[in-house]
């Protein structure tokens, strides 16, 4: 496979953007080997700037559900793009897509629309913090909730102590109000609110993790996590980020039958383009600005054109029989790789929820960080470029998910199948 534009964009690219990328997983530092730099990309397959052609599982992490350049949608944003691209002043759209997201999440009465994943979760723990007059908040070991201060702390493995910042330029009187726990753990959970539920604003969480590779929740953690919030008044925030509009049209919360008091969006509400969400319950809301004293605005918040994919992307989901499809077509992917790792002898766990998969080289079980990271991640590696070669792009990380789109074929997965046979027997 010849990749050499790709290997003098990237020399290029190094020279004036930091690592060569503008986040940093695309750079494939854990996986090694020189990221693939990207011309154009339809339905499920992504062209290189040398010509190569791979069956795309990363999907802009998560967002191109209905796979790369759907019609419906490409062709709402060029009639969009042809009335203007930004007002400033409130849009039909929004109306439109924050009713579109009530109808799916009913538990997101009121939604404030912004630009990205990372700004949501940032407003939601601070209109948390607002309603309950407390400081504290509680997060998960393995979970990521974007790139602002409070967030980017974690403590040191077993049970939480205060959190001490993962990044230089995270003050420690920041990260000092975020607790952490291991996922899946409601007895360090219950430990830390017998110890601070007077300081805790929130607990967040992805009800399903998808960013230590996926951890789905185990039996009940969810509900024990609503029983306790509940009972000492703090506020459960499900970041549904990667999970809302993917496992299916109303995300984890209805997967599961639980009602947070706030929930995150982001990824697929836009379409592609950078759209976030956050909503919750109407009073809790209702103290967001102009309507209260909460600050938070955004010159881009509701941009017209990624509004308009958004909507156009939700419409497609909302047909019937959609979820099922991805659900049969991610089952057959799963058992697949997880046959052909067998049959070579490789150690696989594997886990999954709808069209949301890892294959973690351990033998497992997986519940949280900790477990995650018994993973063998330089066989991860090895694996990871012995797929690429044969057109098949993975997630260049061992913790992170495989998505699968709407146009993904039984002939792609039969294809990546094959490779994987290819490659375990070369581990
Ligand atoms: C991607 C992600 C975010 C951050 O979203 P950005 O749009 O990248 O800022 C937050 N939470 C979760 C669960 C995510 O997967």
């Amino acid at each position: 496979m010849n990749t050499s534009r790709s290997a003098r964009l990237f020399s290029e690219a190094q020279q004036l953007i930091p690592g060569g990328v503008n986040s940093p997983v695309r750079a494939f530092r854990s996986v090694g080997g020189q990221p693939r730099f990207i011309a154009r990309a339809k339905g499920s397959r992504l062209y290189d700037v040398d010509g190569n052609t791979y069956v795309d599982y990363v999907l802009s992490w998560g967002p191109m559900i209905l796979g790369h350049a759907p019609a419906p949608v490409i062709s709402a944003i060029r009639k969009a793009a042809g009335n203007g691209t930004s007002y400033g002043a409130p849009t039909e759209l929004e109306v439109a897509l924050a009713r579109m997201i009530r109808e799916a999440f009913p538990s997101m009465e009121k939604v404030r629309l912004v630009s990205s994943g990372t700004e949501a979760v940032m407003s939601a723990i601070r209109v948390a913090r607002g309603f309950t007059k407390r400081d504290s908040i509680l997060k998960f070991e393995g979970c990521y909730h974007g790139h602002s201060d409070y967030l980017l702390a974690k403590a040191g493995s077993g049970l939480a102590t205060l959190g001490i910042p993962d990044s230089p330029g995270v003050p420690a009187d920041f990260a000092k109000h975020t607790l952490t726990a291991p996922y899946n753990d409601i007895d360090a959970v219950k430990q830390l609110i017998a110890e601070h539920h007077h300081q805790l604003a929130c607990i967040i969480l992805e009800p399903i993790a998808g960013n230590m590779g996926v951890v789905p929740p185990a039996p009940d953690f969810l509900s024990a996590l609503r029983r306790l919030t509940a009972e000492h008044d703090i506020l459960l925030i499900f970041d549904e980020v990667i999970s809302g509009f993917r496992v299916n049209y109303g995300g984890a919360q209805a997967l599961y039958g639980i009602k947070p008091d706030l929930t995150v969006l982001g990824k697929i509400i836009g379409g592609g383009l950078p759209v976030g969400a956050y909503g919750g319950r109407k009073e809790i809301m209702d103290l967001i600005a102009p309507s209260g004293p909460v600050y938070q605005a955004g010159t881009l918040s509701g941009n017209p054109l990624a509004v308009t994919a958004g909507i156009a992307t939700l419409k497609q989901l909302s047909a019937k029989g959609v979820y099922k499809k991805l659900e049969e077509k991610s089952a057959a992917l799963a058992k697949g790789i997880g046959d052909a790792a067998k049959k070579a002898g490789i150690p696989l766990t594997q886990t999954r929820v709808g069209s949301m998969l890892t294959s973690f080289f351990t033998s497992g079980p997986v519940r949280d960080w900790n477990t995650v990271r018994q993973s063998d991640t330089k066989r991860y590696g090895q694996f990871f470029h012995k797929m690429l070669e044969q057109g098949i792009y993975l997630a260049p990380s061992q913790f992170e998910a495989a998505f699968l789109s709407t146009t993904h074929t039984s002939a792609d997965i039969e294809k990546t199948i094959r490779a994987a046979h290819a490659a375990f027997k070369t581990l």
